[in-house]
């Protein structure tokens, strides 16, 4: 068997393959010309590379509805019924997400639950991975992990919203199968940059309000993560008071500024035992209530000024928002739009870049844990594995 799969491996290697692999799988709709006419190739290469990707149960080819139009529609190029999938898990605050992804982004199963923060939720959820992995076998090809907290490498060292600290992921994954693990906020930018709001721009700059604000610069469609995959925690730069202490352990987090505690606090309530919930009742209730509307328009107003700060630090192309940030500014555009403006320096002011809505919603962190499990296998060494693992 040993010549035939290194066979196999170099086949898929060799011209274009990969590329046409990538291709299929930023665009899941597209057809095999497309992909022919976006790789520069030629008809006939496109044809041979899609008989490869076919026999390496890669790729499928699926014939598209006929329109009624003269000529033969060009087939659509989509995942292998039998191809690689990408094990998914997302731990909120509240609830939880186990599911599989094919090539392409289409999620073919889902379980999904309540939790209560206890960290036994890695025992529940590693039992829903082993047993995706009894079932689709060799088929899984990465865990991929989105999780609501700080996330330094495989472990979440921190989640306030969860109660939890440094709580270990590795029992996650089966034996052989990498695992990832990536904060939500981190990965629903990774969505963003590629498929959505800011598709288009070389350096995104995600921001997503929940509990806490964070985000992630983006470039070239790679997160800017740091040495540890932590990086991108701006809700914990000190932009806030800084009497406050968070529960980060540092004094005057942004975070403090923005979601459903500074809210609360602006209104003279107590810290609400669920920030999220509570930032969605204040930001509902502003256009009735002034009190509601006066705390809503300083967490946007916050969020603009470290929105600036951030510009001025990092130069993207685009700031892009998610979650909560998007219901700030929809329901108070003004004082973000002046936070935003007075931070930034005066050269940046008369062409700032622009802030985008990001269309993913909250499917965006699901689909970065996508993209990072399939950037596993959508390299040379992973489609040599996934040639070993068919002989
Ligand atoms: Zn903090």
């Amino acid at each position: 068997m040993q010549p035939k799969t290194a066979h196999s491996a170099r086949a898929l290697r060799s011209q274009g393959a990969l590329a046409v692999l990538r291709h299929v799988h930023a665009h899941p709709s597209a057809t095999r010309a497309d992909a022919a006419r976006a790789l520069g190739l030629s008809s006939g290469s496109a044809t041979e590379i899609t008989s490869r990707l076919k026999a390496a149960r890669l790729a499928e080819e699926t014939a598209p509805p006929r329109t009624g139009g003269r000529g033969r529609p060009s087939p659509a190029l989509t995942a292998h019924p039998d191809g690689p999938l990408g094990c998914v898990v997302d731990i909120g605050h509240e609830e939880w997400r186990v599911a599989c992804v094919e090539l392409g982004g289409r999620v073919i199963t889902e379980d999904t639950g309540r939790h209560s923060g206890s960290s036994r939720l890695v025992g529940t959820l590693a039992a829903h991975v082993a047993a995706l992995h009894a079932h689709y076998g060799r088929r899984v090809r990465a865990v991929s992990v989105c999780a609501a907290g700080t996330v330094s490498r495989t472990t979440i060292v921190q989640a306030s919203g969860l109660g939890w600290r440094d709580v270990d992921l590795g029992p996650l994954t089966p034996p052989g199968i990498p695992l990832l693990v990536g904060n939500n906020a981190t990965l629903a930018g990774l969505a963003d940059a590629r498929r959505g709001a800011g598709a288009a721009a070389r350096a995104v700059l995600h921001l997503t309000v929940e509990v806490g604000v964070g985000g992630i610069l983006v470039v070239d469609g790679r997160p800017v993560d740091g040495a540890t995959g932590a990086g991108g925690e701006f809700g914990h730069m000190p932009f806030g008071d800084p009497a406050l202490e968070c529960p980060c352990g540092a004094r005057g987090c942004w975070d403090l500024e923005i979601d459903g505690r500074a809210m609360a606090r602006a209104l003279d309530r107590p810290p609400p035992p669920d920030p999220r919930t509570a930032a969605g009742e204040i930001i509902a209730s502003a256009p009735s209530d002034p009190a509601a509307r006066d705390a809503v328009a300083r967490a946007a107003h916050a969020l603009g000024r470290g929105m600036g700060a951030l510009v001025n630090g990092l130069d993207p192309d685009v700031v892009t928002l998610s979650g909560l940030a998007l219901d700030l500014a929809a329901t108070a555009p003004a004082p973000l739009e002046e936070g935003y403006t007075s931070a930034l320096m005066r050269y940046r002011r008369a062409a700032p870049p622009p802030v985008l809505p990001s269309p993913l919603g909250p499917q965006g962190p699901l689909i970065g844990a996508a993209d990072a499990a399939f950037d596993v296998l959508l390299t040379e060494e992973g489609l040599d594995a996934w040639s070993r693992a068919q002989a």
